[in-house]
């Protein structure tokens, strides 16, 4: 006797919504983190092609350490954090797809403690963690666009023009209201790391004083950014809600690094 087995077909729809910021903050994200690690190594190309990574052991060491303190208390776990200086004057950092983060030396020679480091790398976690920079690209690009980064070599030009223009969008910044999400984001990571988060504020204060009298080092934030005084108020808000305001600067540490940095 045959025995007919209707298999019922598993229709497995799977919808990726996943954890985009704290307190159980949830997007629907359609690019896999693999394909937007793929995408992250490809704009990190272009960017050691023309930006050169700054030769000091110690000093590198120093930024993995804090920026590693924040990644651990972050609320993506599934990409692996790198944070590198780069050799160049200018005064900005950024954050490239899938968890690669850059801080120029010119940003780092203005900071003047620990706490205020890990306030700028805990704002590029921050974009990490929020996938500004999937969101953005799919939204510029469309989504069959930017998964074509999956497909290596085979690729179509149109893919390959959106990859030339992510180190664009890296290094522009995301948007006003990512930035202020990044901001916030940042300040409580920076205080879960143990940092007290008024760091993120004295960061602020010198990017005021900057605004005065915009050098070109400085102009590239300074288009790409929020007004500082808006930041300053929107952070100290937010520094309410979280506390930390006893916590340590950490400031004897960080002067000793920065005496290395010329
Ligand atoms: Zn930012």
């Amino acid at each position: 006797m045959k025995i007919l087995l209707v298999v019922p077909i598993l229709l497995v729809l799977v919808i990726g919504c996943v954890t985009t910021g704290p307190g159980g903050t949830r997007s629907l994200i359609l690019i896999p983190t693999q394909t937007e690690v793929e995408l992250g190594k490809e704009v990190v190309k272009e960017i050691e092609s023309t930006e050169t990574v700054l030769n000091n052991a110690q000093v590198q060491n120093y930024v993995s350490i804090i920026g590693n303190k924040i990644a651990k208390v972050c609320d993506r776990k599934d990409v692996k954090y790198t944070f590198k200086v780069l050799d160049n004057e200018e005064i900005n950092a950024f954050a490239c797809p899938g968890g690669f983060i850059y801080i120029y030396k010119g940003l780092m020679k203005k900071m003047d403690n620990e706490a205020q480091l890990a306030a700028v790398l805990a704002h590029e976690v921050g974009h990490v963690v929020a996938r500004h920079s999937v969101k953005r690209l799919q939204a510029i690009y469309g989504y069959s666009i930017v998964m074509e980064v999956a497909l290596g070599d085979k690729m179509s030009n149109a893919a390959r023009q959106m990859i030339d223009a992510a180190t664009g969008v890296v290094l522009l910044g995301y948007g006003r209201e990512n930035e202020y999400q990044a901001d916030e984001y940042g300040i409580l990571y920076a205080k879960k790391a143990g940092y007290n988060p008024r760091g993120m504020i004295q960061v602020f204060e010198k990017f005021k004083q900057m605004e005065g009298q915009p050098p070109n080092t400085f102009q590239k934030l300074l288009m790409s950014h929020p007004p500082a005084s808006d930041r300053i108020s929107n952070g100290n808000r937010e520094i309410q809600t979280v506390g930390g305001t006893g916590l340590p600067y950490y400031e004897s540490e960080y002067v000793a690094i920065r005496s290395l940095l010329q």
